[in-house]
């Protein structure tokens, strides 16, 4: 009984998914799992929820009452694919909901909810039974971020319960599981026995008519991606029939960049009031990879004339006579305007939403986009993409412990993906800036899941407290090693959340029920016992927000609204001058504690009359303080709930603490990093040989106690302090790069071990630590 417009109507029909709507649904009747293939933009997103919802689940007066879920890897995907599915159901608008993280549209009413998969695996930890959903829609499964192998071995699980349950009790209906994929890399599902035990789940495969596509190489690989890709897309631009361009960068700074050249280059139509200002909208999303800034000397490299031109390998291949000559349509009426659009998750929806709008007349859409183009947003119009081959992820490297946001080259099937884009229209061009050598040599045929290298503790936690007795055997789609698995337990025993046989304690019962990781959870439980529990959420809370400052080398990127010129110098040095007047302002606290730092801006920001505007001066990201001061509160009311009496109701603004309560809250700190603790070198049992003492404290060298920076150097000690692989420096970030390298302190706490990525191969930059707090 949906009565959707004509133009809905009309585009639906065109979907490939549509066409195979009978086969789906007939596949859902009869299997309690079923998996979905199709391409990006065939529709599975948008339409498989509405045919569950016309088949009658979701219907409350319906023999399938409950609701229908569909998980997303990211938060961007969740509101603006609700919103989407809302609009084409017409009438049943309504019946549509989304939830995140501190936000959501679910009702009473709602039959399709929409969620982060991080949503549903809370609500797992409350319901294993997940009564109130009569079928979970995992979307984005190639993705395999670790909630989406999570839910699905805990669903493969949960479905024979349901039915077991069904069968004694006539209320408790079946739960239908169906899958989504964008690329057909669906054995780890759907050959799986140890995850389907019974019977294998079908394969419906909705192939789109994909138009052909055509794939040019660069002769050439450049290191300077960022210029290279702004200079072939003005060429095109120049040259190429008309036609939507969507470019492939890897993160926010690139794509203001490239924005910002291109309207220089050519007259553009967003001068009327396109501003991508860092307006924070209701349906605002927190921070995923690609929104996380890398480090000083990464990104200095990038701007570097001279790397730009370097080439990551000399391989020459055929010299093309003209790169743009796709023989074809020799007379075409030159767009003299572009049409520059960004998409990115930080951006507000509504700003993300006018990608699906037509360009004005006479101009060329182009889009700026990182990974959230490749298959979770489809735009339309698009026949040309441009592929850097690159994307921001996060990297953990498990024997070491080190963590790193890295620019590193995507996987083939991500590059198919990518070059599919240009041919939902019509025939398109794809532009890789890479060679086809670099292409076969350096690409991985699939990213591979990211449980193989993430922290695991959170995950082991949460599948103790459901009482699974050995992790080891839950059916993960990828098992992760078993030597990671026990690491994990043993972190979780150093935290006191798991006693010596593996159960969960009281400890790890209380804190789980935060939805922060067990090292955060460990600390509000010692803040409350310590009865400073105010202080020790707020600490909490500004830690769990990742990239609450502004780095300073974002300092002169600009954005749309203040647009520098590299040669306002004067402008730069006055904004560099007050970058560290406000960090002075937020160490007065403590002067050596990055911990204490975050705590007294999130304390600070609870005192300005206008937020955002504070937070603006004081160089702090104002969405990331908005998600910290919404943690804050949460937690309280969590705490109230778990420990009645332990705190009072929410006030933002609380007293400076006291000196006592500052040295409290640094041995909580260190209490959740227990095994995270740095030695200075030269006062540790086996001191390098320095042949000259540092005089900056970032080049003071520090050898972690737990993790070794390089387990494979098994050799020892004492080794030459230029051996990178063996120490650890300073963050020049932190408040301890200012003081003296002769008064840094012998022991620190850190958070996490850095290495970027090397953009000058040969050379391995150091190993970098992002401090705490000391420990005295
Ligand atoms: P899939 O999930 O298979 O990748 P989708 O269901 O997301 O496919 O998309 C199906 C079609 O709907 C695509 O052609 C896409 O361009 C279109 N579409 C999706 N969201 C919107 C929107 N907000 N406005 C207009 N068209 C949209
Ligand atoms: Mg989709």
């Amino acid at each position: 009984p949906v009565s959707r417009t004509p133009e809905i109507q009309a585009t639906r029909i065109e979907l490939p998914v549509v066409a195979e709507e009978q086969k789906i649904m007939e596949a859902v009747h009869n299997h309690d799992v079923t998996i979905v293939w199709g391409s990006t933009g065939s529709g599975k997103t948008t339409q498989v929820p509405q045919f569950l919802f016309e088949a009658g689940y979701g219907d409350p007066k319906g023999p399938s009452p409950g609701i229908i879920g569909v998980t997303q890897p990211r938060r961007v995907a969740t509101v603006s694919m609700a919103k989407r599915v809302g609009e084409e159901m017409g009438d049943m608008k309504h019946r549509v909901g989304y939830k995140i993280r501190f936000d959501g549209t679910v009702t009473a009413n709602t039959a399709i909810k929409f969620m982060t998969d991080g949503v549903l695996l809370r609500e797992v930890s409350q319901d294993f039974s997940l009564a109130k959903y009569s079928a979970i829609i995992i979307d984005e499964a190639h993705e395999r971020g670790v909630n989406t192998d999570i839910l699905i071995g805990m669903l493969s699980r949960i479905v024979n319960l349901r039915k077991d349950m069904a069968k004694t009790d006539e209320s408790v209906k079946p739960l239908k599981l169906i899958i989504m994929s964008a690329t057909l890399r669906t054995a780890d599902f759907a050959a799986n026995s140890r995850l389907f035990r019974e019977t294998l789940p079908p394969v419906v495969k909705a192939e789109g008519r994909q138009h052909p596509v055509s794939v040019h190489f660069s002769r050439k690989t450049k290191v300077g991606y960022v210029e290279e890709v702004f200079k072939k897309v003005k060429r095109g631009h120049e040259k190429l029939p008309p036609g939507g361009m969507l470019v492939f960068l890897t993160g926010q700074d690139e794509i203001w960049s490239v924005a910002k050249q291109l309207k220089q280059a050519f007259p553009s139509t967003s001068a009327q009031g396109s501003g991508a200002k860092v307006a924070v909208s209701a349906e605002e999303t927190p921070p995923e990879d690609e929104d996380i800034a890398l480090n000083t000397e990464q990104s200095n490299q990038w701007d570097a004339e001279s790397d730009s031109d370097e080439e990551i390998t000399g391989l020459d291949e055929d010299e093309v006579e003209d790169e743009f000559d796709i023989g074809e349509e020799k007379e075409f009426e030159k767009l003299s305007k572009v049409h520059v659009l960004p998409l990115y998750s930080q951006l507000p929806t509504k700003q993300q939403l006018r990608v699906f709008d037509s360009p004005p007349p006479g101009s060329r859409l182009i889009i700026l986009a990182t990974n959230v183009a490749e298959t979770s947003i489809t735009i339309p119009g698009i026949r040309y993409v441009f592929d850097t081959g690159r994307a921001k992820s996060k990297k953990y490297d498990r024997e070491t412990g080190i963590q790193t946001f890295e620019v590193g080259w995507i996987s083939k099937a991500s590059a198919a993906q990518r070059a599919g884009r240009a041919g939902r229209t019509g025939p398109g061009h794809c532009y890789r800036l890479f060679s086809s050598a670099i292409y076969e040599a350096d690409f991985k045929e699939f990213q591979d899941p990211e449980i193989i290298d993430a922290p695991l503790e959170g995950v082991v936690l949460q599948l103790r407290s459901l009482g699974l007795k050995s992790i080891v055997d839950f059916p993960f789609p990828s098992p992760p090693d078993v030597k990671s698995l026990l690491k994990a337990e043993r972190l979780l025993s150093y935290l006191g959340a798991l006693s010596t046989d593996g159960a969960v304690t009281v400890t790890g019962r209380a804190l789980s029920a935060f939805p922060l990781s067990p090292r955060l959870g460990r600390m509000l439980y010692l803040g409350k016992n310590h009865k400073i529990v105010a202080l020790s959420i707020a600490l909490v809370a500004a830690l769990a927000v990742p990239e609450l400052f502004i780095p300073q080398s974002q300092l002169n990127l600009g954005d749309e609204e203040h647009e520098f010129d590299e040669e306002d110098d004067d402008r730069i040095d006055e904004l560099r001058k007050s970058y560290n007047a406000s960090h002075a302002t937020l160490s007065r606290w403590d002067r050596t504690s990055d911990a204490i730092k975050l705590l007294t801006a999130l304390c600070a920001s609870a005192h300005a009359t206008d937020t955002e505007a504070w937070a603006t001066s004081m160089f702090l990201r104002p969405k990331a303080l908005k998600e910290a001061s919404m943690l804050r509160e949460q937690l309280t009311s969590i705490m109230r709930t778990q420990s009645p009496g332990a705190i009072g109701s929410y006030a933002p603004r609380i007293p400076q603490p006291t000196d006592k309560e500052i040295k409290m809250l640094r041995q909580i700190v260190a209490a959740g990093y227990i095994d995270q603790v740095a030695q200075r070198g030269d006062l540790s049992p086996h001191p390098p040989e320095l042949h000259r003492r540092p005089k900056r404290a970032i080049d003071v060298p520090y050898v972690t106690l737990l993790h070794s920076t390089d387990s494979s150097a098994g050799s020892s000690n004492g080794a030459d302090a230029n051996d990178s692989s063996k120490y650890v420096y300073l963050h020049p970030s932190s408040v301890l790069a200012r003081t003296a390298a002769k008064n840094l302190p012998q022991y620190i706490i850190y958070s996490r071990l850095q290495r970027s990525a090397s953009s000058v191969p040969g050379k391995i930059p150091k190993v970098r630590m992002h401090p705490l707090t000391p420990v005295s």
